[in-house]
């Protein structure tokens, strides 16, 4: 044979020999996501030590990880030491939500040894316009256990464990003290301030995101002599200021911006390579497509958490009431209902129902914003939002003469979202003279699930 032909051959079974290799790990992922693949040894949880061939060299990787990696070891500001490092750390992503999807994917994708994800809550359909580690088949299905079911079929071997259930006072340091580094992925204000203290008290750095309608924003906590969440927000902000993306909305992809800059921070800190955004804060705005990295606020000498006094000690954290601290509950208790009339003043949607059917002529005012009632509405009623509602009560006059009522009719109704802005509305409309307005209890959350399934919920 010439050498020329020996060469070639050799080429060709070369990239056979890896295409049989990938498919040998792609077949292992499959046997590890049935539940079959063989008991790892708890000694060896890490992923670089649980491929098939020993290890090659000084830095403990094994062929199947030297290709897997490859385009890592490639990066000269990256290499085989910070492969290794990344496969050495562990990171906890705490919430599998619009954040946490790009920071578990990419954190499972470029091997960190040990994934931690904490979540509480289920999967549902109107989750998946933002949160991409989930799909249509784990609708109903907690969080958990489908982010460690993508991040386990994309490397099989990394180590990824599931906390089940919401990060709380009680069990955050046991949990935290678990891995390396933090990255908060929530979006909840109780949640940001817990999850800092703890941190700051087991000494990890904090890797901290948000992301909210069109913005967001994120850098690194208590890292490198830089401040904590406390030494920026010694205070809560204002209740009314803690919006979540169940009431103000959020375009799918500027979490996963966020999210994406965050398992970039959270590599960095883990492999020990670049410089981190540690006192700094990154802030993204999507509308006018510009990212700006303002400086922070120094560490605070007289903060509670990392300051030179702490107030905090490992039994006051787990006994401290976070939701009381900052007047927030950490669940989403947003479809709960405030109760601020009397049963007199209200109507349910099954009575407003059998008004229509007796076609007994009425107003409907729904005082929901102008864009979520061109989502949906019912027929016949006029929109005005709430914050105008002392401004338009000429509009409410005019179509009470049109059926030939007055302001102190019963055929006045107020409908919302959820039954709770309506109750705000009726009062305004008692205090102006609508003496007996009343509100629709549940608003057209309960009208879609009591009266018309086909009515659409948002
Ligand atoms: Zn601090």
């Amino acid at each position: 044979m010439e050498r020329r032909a020996i060469e070639e051959e050799i080429n060709k079974l070369q990239v056979e020999k890896l295409r049989i290799e990938s498919r040998i790990i792609s077949l292992q992922s499959q046997l590890n996501q049935n539940g079959q693949q063989k008991q790892l040894d708890d000694k060896n949880l890490s992923g670089w030590k649980t491929t098939s061939s020993p290890p090659y060299g000084d830095h403990g990787l094994s062929k199947e990880l030297i290709y897997r990696y490859s385009r890592h070891l490639l990066l000269p500001d990256f290499g085989i030491q910070g492969q290794a490092n990344l496969l050495n750390s562990s990171i906890l992503v705490v919430g599998a939500g619009g954040l946490g999807s790009p920071v578990a994917l990419y954190l499972a994708a470029c091997g960190v040894g040990r994934l931690g994800i904490v979540d509480n809550d289920i999967v549902e359909l109107n989750n998946l316009q933002r949160q991409i580690i989930h799909t249509e088949a784990f609708i109903g299905k907690h969080k958990v256990e489908s982010a460690a079911a993508a991040c386990r079929a994309i490397n099989s071997t990394i180590d990824v464990i599931e906390h089940k259930g919401a990060l709380l006072a009680v069990n955050a340091l046991d949990i935290i003290s678990k891995y390396d580094v933090v990255v908060d992925a929530t979006d909840n204000i109780p949640t940001r301030y817990m999850i800092n203290d703890g941190c700051v008290l087991l000494n990890k750095p904090l890797v901290s995101g948000a992301a909210l309608g069109l913005e967001g924003q994120l850098t690194i906590y208590h890292y490198n002599g830089g401040p904590c969440y406390r030494c920026l927000f010694p205070t809560p902000p204002p209740t009314s200021a803690c919006q979540r993306c169940s009431d103000s909305g959020v375009l799918g992809v500027v979490p996963g911006i966020i999210g994406c800059l965050q398992a970039l921070e959270a590599i960095k800190l883990a492999s020990s390579v670049g410089v981190s955004l540690s006192g700094r804060m990154l802030l993204f705005d999507a509308l006018s497509a510009r990212i700006r990295t303002v400086k922070i606020r120094e560490r605070s000498l007289n903060c509670d958490a990392c300051g030179e006094n702490p107030i905090f000690t490992k039994k006051l954290f787990r006994s401290f009431d976070y939701e009381n601290f900052t007047e927030t509950p950490i669940f989403d208790l947003s479809c709960e209902n405030l109760m601020l009339l009397s049963k007199e003043a209200r109507g349910s949607s099954n009575e407003y129902e059998e008004l229509l059917n007796n076609g007994k002529p009425h107003v409907l005012l729904d005082v929901r914003p102008a864009h979520h009632f061109q989502i949906a509405s019912l027929p016949n009623s006029i929109n005005i939002p709430l914050p105008n509602i002392e401004k338009e009560l000429f509009t409410i006059d005019s179509a009470l003469k049109e059926i030939g009522q007055c302001k102190e009719t019963d055929s006045l109704y107020v409908i919302c979202r959820r039954g709770n802005d309506s109750q705000i509305a009726v009062q305004i409309l008692h205090q102006n003279g609508y003496s007996t307005a009343k509100d629709l209890i549940g608003g057209l959350i309960s009208w879609a699930n009591l009266v018309n399934c086909d009515f659409p919920i948002y």
